[in-house]
């Protein structure tokens, strides 16, 4: 691995060539870095490189992290991409500006009726079992919709539903990979069918971002091809 700086730099390239090579405007691809796990000092390197937009798995470590960088603030963004317990949503709401890992209604009702009334909404995604297996987090394809309608009908200046999100099972190439990806966007497709206008597809990481971006990701969330790998 090189530094972060040059982790990030063929990164970048990767999803520009990916998203060229799918007709997509490299810009309309958000870079999310993973920092679970790496320490603050970390992220201030990819911050100095230009990067903005950190995802993190575990709350308490985030906000140790996010306290650490707090004169980061407005300049950076945090979003958290793990599991959420509802006794974690006031800290959650408080703290991040995205969660992507929404899996029912009650943890999106509290992050709503906790979300500081003078923050920015607190953007949200649905986190979706794309590969259906029983023991992954995630609400199962079918029962998207409804959740989705239910999530969008909170208020609004508190929390807004931007899409879904996945975390398929690793596969080996990249046609395979590109499958569960697929599957994640008609999802999205029909849930705007009932009215909603979604615009984020959260899926890619380290090992699979070409094939997100070939399926349409707007977020992919990478940390090892940056930071390197985790113990
Ligand atoms: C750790 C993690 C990532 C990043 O995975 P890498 O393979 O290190 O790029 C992305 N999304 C989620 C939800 C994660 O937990």
């Amino acid at each position: 691995m090189g530094s972060i700086a040059n982790n990030l730099q063929e990164v970048k390239r990767r999803l520009s060539s990916a998203a060229l090579a799918a007709g997509h405007d490299p810009a309309a691809v958000r870079l999310l870095a993973v920092s679970k796990t790496f320490g603050a000092d970390a992220v201030r390197q990819a911050h100095a490189a230009g990067q903005r937009a950190f995802g993190e798995n575990y709350v308490q470590e985030a906000l140790a992290k996010i306290a650490a960088l707090a004169d980061l603030r407005p300049g950076i963004e945090w979003h958290l991409i793990g599991p959420l317990q509802s006794n974690k949503t006031q800290a959650v709401a408080e703290a991040f500006d995205w969660v992507h890992s929404v899996d029912r209604l009650k943890i999106a009702q509290r992050l709503a009726e906790r979300r500081p009334a003078w923050l920015p909404p607190l953007q949200l995604c649905l986190q979706i079992n794309i590969s259906g297996e029983a023991s992954k987090s995630g609400v199962l394809p079918e029962e998207a919709a409804a959740l989705a309608q239910a999530v969008a009908a909170l208020p609004r200046e508190r929390v807004a539903l931007r899409g879904l999100m996945a975390i398929p099972e690793p596969a080996g190439d990249f046609d395979a990979q590109r499958l569960p990806h697929r599957a994640l966007r008609q999802l999205l497709a029909t849930v705007n069918a009932r009215g909603l206008a979604l615009d984020t597809l959260s899926m890619g990481m380290s090992a699979d971002l070409e094939a997100a971006i070939a399926e349409g990701a707007t977020i992919v969330r990478v940390g090892t091809a940056i930071f390197g790998g985790r113990s």
